[in-house]
């Protein structure tokens, strides 16, 4: 049975190459009939932020990107779930006690005493003699009974991995092929610290065992680790995962996609109003081609289709506007209702409706995102789109715009258009659907004549969608105040 996993580091946020490798897992897994599993790489307490797993839950489970076994949020708490936990590491502290004990009696490990300043003063000395700097193996010799006496005096020690002088460590990546390094250009890796916690080289490895997980698929920045983690399998004489690094994701400059360059949390595209399955869409072909051209996917559609045969060996690139483009074709196809509940938290934020509205004039609100719902790019972008329909004054966008109200019908056609306001107390469907009808037979002006200038007067432009609900959402008053803006 296939297994895979994705293991984040609760540090912050789920970065969206995460949410890829994520998603990677997920449609292999699917494809394959597997199980995917969310474990949680928590050893480095330095670097734990507070609710960090919860959001990274939060993010994957709003994707659609659902795992099979491990960490979960239950009733607002977090619950494991499965027959190989716990799936949080610092719960599994006795395990990873338990197997460095072992690899020491086989002798792949030692303990090493060496102080931060002395391991500081060996790699200053390396590097100016213009060396990689490497720990110079001062402890690899102490006596395992000499050692253990000077842990019960109470000295601090780590336990270092003890790796051949000049052996060659293979292993066969999915994407990289045959990949070979000697261990001559690898150092003695620290498995645990001295604070009693395995480091991700040591725990990855035990888990990844324990956890009969089959394939590792994760970025290539830890490529390098690998060998490492390849000789340790072939200490304790496991069984190898499968390998599958997957490229960087990056950004148009071709530089690894990073915060300082804009948005990269999954959270940040949720909150501008990108939908999950377009992200997820979008994020599936960032370092993966189908066949033939298809661009839009169901969930469904990409484990069909998923292999890391069509992975690529070069990074994929993050590009917005491709992203923007697909967000925009699943936003034309979502029903009003949807894209106004993602929509009304924005109309808020910007001032333009209260929650009086969202009570009381839901439908005006529906009406108002259905007039614009065909040009967006992600939701967030509303608060620009209906800008217009809370200004007295007419922007006039460009010099087309300015010739049409020009025109010499068009006072007339105002002047027609205002008597037949204020013969009603307030637009209904009806009177918006009819006003051309009746403005034509009233005035004699016909097609653009007609359509161009009350186009232009309500919504300052030229080109735009649909008058009917147009006229409905800015109704009577404010119709009036455009025409005496415009006549003044
Ligand atoms: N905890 C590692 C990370 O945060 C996982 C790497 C791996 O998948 O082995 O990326």
């Amino acid at each position: 049975e296939v297994r895979v996993r994705f293991a984040p580091s609760p540090t912050g946020y789920l970065h969206i190459g995460g949410l890829r490798t994520a998603l990677y897992d997920y449609l292999f897994a699917k494809n394959k009939g597997g199980k995917y599993v969310l474990r949680i790489e928590d050893t480095d307490r330095t670097r734990y932020v507070e609710g960090a797993i919860e959001n990274l839950i939060q993010a994957l489970e709003w994707a659609g990107v659902k795992h099979d076994e491990g960490v979960f949020i239950e009733d607002g708490k977090l619950v494991q779930k499965g027959e190989y936990g716990p799936y949080i590491q610092s719960e599994r502290l006795d395990i990873y006690k338990k197997y460095i004990e072992e690899l020491i009696e086989k002798g792949h490990a030692y303990y090493c005493f060496c102080s931060k300043e002395r391991l500081d003063k060996v790699r200053e000395e390396q590097k100016a003699k213009g060396l990689v700097p490497k720990y110079d193996g001062y402890c690899r010799s102490i006596d395992i009974e000499e050692a253990k006496k000077r842990i019960e005096a109470g000295e601090e020690y780590t336990v270092r991995l003890k790796l051949p002088a000049n052996k060659e460590i293979k292993f066969h990546d999915a994407i990289r092929g045959e990949v070979t390094i000697n261990t001559k250009d690898l150092d003695d890796q620290v498995l645990m610290k001295s604070d009693g916690f395995p480091t991700y080289h040591f725990a990855v490895v035990v888990d990844d065992h324990l956890m009969k997980i089959t394939h590792i698929v994760r970025g290539e920045e830890w490529l390098p680790s690998t060998p490492k983690h390849v000789y340790l399998y072939e200490a304790f004489g496991w069984e190898k995962p499968e390998y599958i690094h997957l490229p960087t994701v990056l950004n148009k400059n071709k530089k690894k996609l990073s915060k300082r360059h804009g948005d990269v949390a999954v959270s940040d595209f949720r909150k501008k109003g990108y939908l999950p399955e377009a992200l997820v869409n979008y994020l599936a072909l960032v370092g993966w081609s189908p066949e033939d051209n298809q661009e839009i996917f169901s969930m469904n559609e990409l484990i069909d289709k998923f292999s890391f045969d069509r992975v690529a060996r070069t990074g994929g690139v993050f590009d917005k506007g491709k992203l923007n483009w697909i967000n925009g074709q699943y936003i034309r196809n979502s029903s009003v209702e949807r894209i106004t509940e993602l929509a009304i938290p924005h109309l808020k934020e910007a001032g333009y409706i209260t929650e009086e509205d969202v009570k009381e004039r839901y439908d005006w609100i529906k009406t108002m995102v259905s007039t614009v719902q065909e040009s967006l790019s992600y939701v967030g972008e509303i608060t620009e789109k209906v800008d217009f329909y809370f200004n007295d004054e007419v922007k006039l966008e460009d010099e087309k715009a300015e010739e049409v109200i020009k025109e010499e019908q068009v006072p007339e056609l105002l002047k027609a258009l205002k008597e037949e306001l204020n013969d009603i107390e307030e637009i209904d469907e009806e009177f918006a659907s009819s006003i051309f009808k009746t403005l034509k037979k009233k005035t004699g002006i016909k097609g653009r004549q007609l359509f161009m200038p009350i186009r232009v007067v309500l919504t300052g432009q030229v080109h735009g969608p649909e008058m009917v609900n147009i006229i409905m959402v800015l109704g009577k008053e404010n119709i009036l105040k455009r025409i005496e803006y415009v006549e003044n």
